[in-house]
């Protein structure tokens, strides 16, 4: 098969070494991004590793025109989108006049408003069917791994689900003041919203990293404060799922939230574009181009990311806890892949995705989460490809009632 990755950043890095070494099922990939120098970096790199060749090309995703056009020269069988959200929708137009199958990391937004909603991707489903293509949305890590994660769960190790606590750390150091581990630009959008989760029939709204608490994380990473925060695989995992309620949570150090805090005071955050010396410039996009590229921080960022699910609920009439992580080590993924923990968590599921398409595993016109399909060949795959999972049983003792929000007991 034919593989066309649109996106040279960190998660494009990633994806394009690991389906290099899928050549079982890929056997030609084409590498395009706005910046071909980009692409041409990353080829190299794979062709020193693994002594496989990858096209590149340039192409500017947003012109529906220019993607169809690349598409039908290079004809591949999927179309992986590792670009950013805003191109989620011309690319998914361009696969349905192609016919080919899509995957992608991160749901779409509007450039104009922050949000992270499902709708106008799950619009796509019927043109879809009718045009007998699948359109795989989310398989990133959070989302992605996790919605798997929740499925194995609720397939395997519970009658019913009480709440899920998905729980990502980054106990990672770059030694920098302050820097995003992935786009700068969609990071900040993203821990800047309200705090949202799902309680039995609604949705639930705080301020901004106004609820958190302290939560030991596994392998050594020890104890580390967490904040709640809306993530978008909540809203497929709610509606796919038979749960009363989901959460997560995200680990921040207080130098990285003093950072935050003094940004948005002094408007630094805002998407509102300002009119500077006779331009229109947002804050938040001139801030992304004077912070760090996240691809720069893979070379000095030492230590572990920590991302899995919590899960309560009950399985044959016994109350349960039960705990489904990954470790990933930043120094590792970079030595394999030139790119920090962060893109290599998003860019390992990414290529195992589009695998799931290729082999069949998970094929069905439509659009689709991945909590829809059966976890068993993901999390087969996610084993072997450098990202292994661990999984662990908890006797459940009952906390005493306190005021905190419980994110769990693991004694
Ligand atoms: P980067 O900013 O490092 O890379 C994005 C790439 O997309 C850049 O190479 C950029 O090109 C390219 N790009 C941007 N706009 C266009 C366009 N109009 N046409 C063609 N190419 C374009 O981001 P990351 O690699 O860190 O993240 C990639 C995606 O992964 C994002 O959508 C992010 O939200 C998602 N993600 C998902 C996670 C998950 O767990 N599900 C976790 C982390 C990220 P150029 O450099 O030339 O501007």
């Amino acid at each position: 098969m034919k593989i066309l990755i649109v996106g040279a950043g960190g998660v494009g890095r990633v994806a394009t070494h690991k389906v290099a070494q899928m050549n079982d099922v890929f056997d030609e990939v084409l590498l395009a991004s706005r910046t071909k120098s980009k692409c041409d970096g990353i080829a190299e790199d794979v062709r020193e590793n693994f002594g496989v060749t990858i096209n590149t090309e340039a192409v500017d995703a947003d012109e529906v025109g220019e993607m169809v056009s690349l598409i039908r020269d290079f004809e591949p069988e999927i179309v992986l989108n590792l670009a950013l959200p805003y191109q989620d929708l011309p690319i998914m137009d361009a696969c349905l006049e192609t016919g080919v199958h899509y995957v992608d990391t991160a749901n779409y937004e509007p450039r104009d408003t922050p949000k992270f909603e499902y709708h106008w991707q799950w619009a796509y489903r019927e043109r879809f069917e009718q045009a007998g293509i699948m359109a795989l949305l989310g398989s990133g890590f959070d989302p992605g791994v996790t919605n798997v994660f929740c499925a194995h769960a609720a397939r395997n190790h519970f009658d019913e689900i009480d709440c899920i606590d998905i729980l990502d750390c980054n106990a990672g150091d770059h030694g920098l003041p302050f820097a995003t581990n992935f786009n700068p630009e969609i990071n900040i959008r993203e821990i800047t919203q309200p705090g949202r989760w799902w309680n039995e029939t609604n949705w639930e709204e705080v301020e901004p990293m106004s609820v958190h608490e302290s939560f030991s994380f596994p392998e050594g990473i020890g104890e580390r404060e967490i904040y709640l925060l809306y993530h978008e695989e909540m809203e497929s995992l709610s509606k796919y799922l038979d749960l009363k309620k989901i959460r997560f949570w995200m680990t921040f150090s207080d130098s990285y939230l003093t950072h935050l805090r003094v940004l948005e005071n002094i408007g630094m955050t805002s998407i509102e574009p300002v009119h500077f010396k006779g331009h229109p410039i947002a804050p938040l996009e001139f801030l992304k181009a004077v912070l760090p590229d996240p691809a720069s921080l893979g070379e000095r960022t030492k230590g572990k990311t920590c991302i899995g699910c919590l899960v309560h609920g009950r399985k044959d009439g016994k109350e349960k806890q039960y705990y489904i992580y990954n470790i990933c080590d930043h120094e590792e993924a970079f030595a394999e892949t030139g790119a920090q923990a962060v893109s290599y968590t998003t860019g390992v599921p990414a290529a195992i995705g589009a695998r799931m398409i290729a082999t069949g595993e998970w094929l069905k016109p439509g659009v689709w989460n991945m909590e829809q399909f059966d976890p068993a060949p993901f999390l087969e795959e996610l084993q072997n490809r450098g990202l292994p999972w661990t999984e662990v049983d908890f006797d459940f003792t009952p906390k005493p009632q306190t005021n905190s929000t419980f994110v769990g007991d693991r004694n």
